[in-house]
């Protein structure tokens, strides 16, 4: 059973909601409640997708293309992933951004790739993509925003004429796609997103503590208004401190795959 208390804040009112809601465990074993399938959260990933491709502009730079499609296949071999099942896409935007949606898909920004000193520290945004992913946080995330819906329309119920109101609860599970799945992550999904993104780059053979280091530019870099990226993100300074000692754990692991790195 889920132990979460915001499951136990609207027990009574919301059986429905609560019959339908699942247990998971992120890779790094933190326990979630996941009222969506995997199935709905990847076909609305995958038409978000879909329209942001034809809504924003693909990148044709071929060296920015091949770097990021490299490290990509490298990064979810390393994960245990097979990379033809997943979509990785470079837009032509200069704001220093990545995002990751449901279905195994990834954009990277061409602002993201400049911004990157070296392959590994473009790595440690790739794998912090493809750690969002696989920790399911757009379910739970989505999961969280339907059941605060159900919180105010059980509040309503009450008052009302106490009838359950299944078609009313149903229609809040189906607001999920109109939860934007571009919102922003909560910091602890950021830090878990960071860590799996360092195991993987280390799994890989791309040197973890370069993780930090992006985040010691995006700091330099962010100034008076922060890029995209940062302002939905943990403070950079309090980034790159654990960073920097997370990323020292997996630097024997670095070194014994460091010969097997290819993007260069
Ligand atoms: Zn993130």
């Amino acid at each position: 059973m889920c132990s979460l208390k915001s499951v136990l804040v609207i027990l009574f009112p919301i059986t429905l909601i609560l019959s339908l809601a699942g247990c998971a465990t992120s890779p790094m074993g933190r326990k979630q409640l996941t009222v969506m399938s995997e199935s709905q959260m990847n076909s609305m990933g995958a038409n978000s997708f879909e329209e942001l491709k034809r809504k924003m502009k693909i990148s044709q730079n071929a060296r920015f293309n091949q770097l990021t499609k490299c490290l990509s296949r490298e990064l979810l071999n390393a994960a245990e992933q097979n990379p033809n099942e997943w979509e990785v896409v470079v837009f032509a935007e200069n704001s220093p951004n990545a995002f990751a949606l449901p279905g195994n898909k990834i954009g990277v920004h061409t602002g993201m790739i400049q911004l990157a000193q070296n392959p590994d520290q473009l790595a440690a945004v790739i794998g912090h993509e493809i750690g969002h992913v696989l920790a399911q946080h757009g379910n739970e995330r989505t999961s969280q925003a339907l059941l605060a819906q159900g919180g105010i329309m059980a509040a309503n119920i009450a008052l009302g004429d106490g009838s359950p109101k299944r078609n009313l609860l149903l229609a809040g599970i189906g607001l999920g796609a109109q939860f934007g799945i571009l919102m922003p992550f909560s910091r602890k999904h950021e830090t878990e997103a960071d860590k799996l993104g360092v195991q993987y780059m280390a799994k890989a053979g791309y040197d973890p503590l370069q993780a930090s280091r992006l985040w010691v530019t995006m700091g330099q870099k962010a100034g008076g208004s922060p890029p995209e990226f940062l302002s939905t993100h943990p403070s950079p300074d309090s980034r790159v401190r654990y960073l920097e000692s997370y990323g020292a754990q997996f630097t024997g692991t670095y070194q014994t795959s460091r010969s097997k790195a290819r993007c260069r």
